[in-house]
């Protein structure tokens, strides 16, 4: 990987994992960095400063992981995940006030499985090696870079986001085994998880300061006005899906 190990390129594809999940949701990524191909080891050197997405931040934080799986060809990795705690405790303070323990670990991995459903697709894969190879060659990369890099990135609808966040429907990706009877406690467990987590997804971020940031990186006005209307518009009263 252009003298670079399969461990540094996976953890550069973390951070690039985050970049892209972001953008789907049409956060704007403000700065990507990734510096551990200075430091052995590879993973947690590195952060995707994105604007915030409230609930959608969940998507985001599960992606580093999800990808960085992928550069290593596995399905599981306590040690991945283990090291990736930045990204899983905020999301645990996120869903504090809707799942207990159980629960929090139905939905997340039920959240990683969709998550890999978009990011593995093969031409999504490129914009995430790409990215990756980009971090690489240079960190950080400042909002400019980043956006460029995912300008073509498919774009979620509110909708199919909705339906991915809050559809219980159980993705056959549990890993090892875990047995018919486990298996429908599971299901139980993430259909409550999904009634729970419904009311965090009425609750809009904030978008102060986003357009001044926007402009400090070289956009205009126009530009920025845009990019944050198109960000807002995953918010107008969602229509949740039943
Ligand atoms: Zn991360």
């Amino acid at each position: 990987m252009n003298g670079f190990s399969k461990e540094v390129f996976s953890g550069a594809c973390h951070e690039a994992g985050h970049a892209i999940a972001a953008c789907h949701l049409g956060l704007v990524i403000r700065e990507a960095s990734f510096t551990g191909a200075e430091v052995r080891g590879g993973a947690s050197c590195g952060y995707v400063d994105s604007t915030p997405g409230g609930v959608f931040d969940a998507y985001v934080a599960v992606a580093g992981c999800v990808a960085q799986l992928r550069a290593v060809g596995q399905k599981e990795s306590f040690f991945i995940f283990f090291q990736a705690q930045a990204d899983y405790n905020p999301l645990r303070e996120l869903f504090a006030p809707y799942l207990d323990k159980a629960h929090f670990e139905a939905y997340r991995r039920k959240l990683e499985d969709d998550v890999a459903g978009f990011l593995y697709q093969r031409g999504v894969w490129e914009y995430v090696s790409r990215f990756a190879k980009e971090l690489l060659l240079g960190s950080p990369l400042p909002c400019g870079d980043c956006m460029r890099l995912t300008d073509e990135v498919p774009r979620a609808k509110l909708v199919e986001i909705q339906q991915i966040m809050l559809s219980p429907t159980f993705h056959n990706h549990m890993g090892r085994r875990v047995g018919h009877a486990k298996r429908l406690e599971l299901e139980r467990m993430l259909r409550e998880a999904v009634e729970a987590v419904r009311p965090a997804f009425g609750k809009a971020p904030s978008f102060d300061g986003f357009e001044r940031a926007l402009m400090e990186e070289g956009y205009s006005e126009d530009e920025a006005e845009k990019l944050r209307l198109e960000l807002s518009s995953f918010w107008p009263q969602p229509d949740l899906p039943g």
